[in-house]
């Protein structure tokens, strides 16, 4: 038994290694990155259920690196620890809102979602930075949405109703992603100037297989209306899942079901087709 508990630790030790060598590996490739172009933004479809109009979309990173394509649930969580979390922010929010300037005039008042970090969303000057990048770019505000993790807010609601309030100010649109994976409770919620509650998508891919994660999402949406917040469930790959969203009101979906995301101009090729 001594045998086996040393074996265990020292697999676990070099399994320690392993990935600590391995992250940074990935700082170093990283560092370089933005530099090097390496980044792109992918665009999801985010789709109205009453019209089956497309009204957005949701703006996901993608990094080429050298090593083959890398996930961002891999690269951003060390981006946040290195610090390169910010520069990175900054090029998304450009390209993004670049982008939502170029699409008015072929699809106009679509709106463009921005993933924040909870570190980016909290740097000194975050607001101005936003503001600098909407005259920059001339962007209406009303077309970019910044999505927060619940988690990030909760983590200083003080704090966060202070940017939030802000951002609110500034006109553009507050979403709060992943939402039903944290902890907040509504009457927080409530004092937070959002426009949207975005259903986790581990509620909504088993929505005919589990009972519980019916129910939540149904009582996430009454609860949503009742604060007089929209909702948009992601993570909607099944036919079945849109209609029974659609069936309780949820205003808007975005998923496999309607598309993947993709490059900037697949997605354009993807909107001719469906608009015809
Ligand atoms: P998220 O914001 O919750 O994004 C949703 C994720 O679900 C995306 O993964 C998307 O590709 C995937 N997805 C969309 N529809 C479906 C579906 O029907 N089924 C399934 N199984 N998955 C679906 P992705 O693109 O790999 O992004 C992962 C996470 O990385 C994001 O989760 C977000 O937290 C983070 N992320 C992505 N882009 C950025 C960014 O520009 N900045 C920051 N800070 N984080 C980002
Ligand atoms: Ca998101
Ligand atoms: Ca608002
Ligand atoms: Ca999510």
């Amino acid at each position: 038994a001594k045998n086996k508990g040393r074996s265990t630790y020292s697999l676990f030790n070099s399994q320690l290694k392993q990935s600590i060598a391995e992250s940074s590996r990935l700082e170093h490739l990283l560092r370089a990155a933005l530099e090097k172009n390496e980044f792109e933004l992918y665009y999801q479809p985010q789709i109205e259920l009453e019209t089956g109009r497309l009204v957005g979309a949701e703006a996901l990173i993608r990094w080429h690196s050298s090593d083959g394509m890398i996930s961002p649930d891999r690269f951003i969580p060390i981006a946040e620890k290195t610090g390169l979390i910010d520069p990175i922010t900054d090029w998304v929010m450009t390209t993004a809102c670049t982008q939502a300037r170029e699409w008015q005039n072929i699809l106009p008042g679509i709106r463009v979602a921005v993933n924040l970090s909870a570190i980016s969303f909290r740097q000194v000057d975050f607001v101005n930075k936003v503001r600098e990048v909407l005259e920059f770019t001339q962007v209406s505000p009303d077309c970019l949405e910044l999505e927060i993790t619940e988690t990030a807010i909760m983590a200083d609601f003080k704090e966060a109703e202070r940017i939030l309030n802000s951002l609110d100010e500034l006109g553009v649109h507050l979403a709060i992603d992943d939402f039903g994976t944290g902890y907040s409770s509504l009457s927080y919620l409530k004092r937070f100037p959002v426009d949207k509650l975005k259903i986790d998508k581990s509620f909504v891919m088993k929505l005919d297989q589990n009972q519980d994660d019916a129910a939540i999402t149904a009582a996430i949406i009454s609860m949503a209306h009742a604060m007089g917040t929209k909702v948009l469930a992601e993570g909607v790959e099944e036919k079945t899942h849109m209609l029974f969203l659609k069936e309780r009101g949820c205003e808007e979906a975005q998923g496999y079901f309607f598309a993947r995301p993709m490059p900037a101009a697949d997605f354009l090729v993807w909107c001719e087709q469906e608009g015809s």
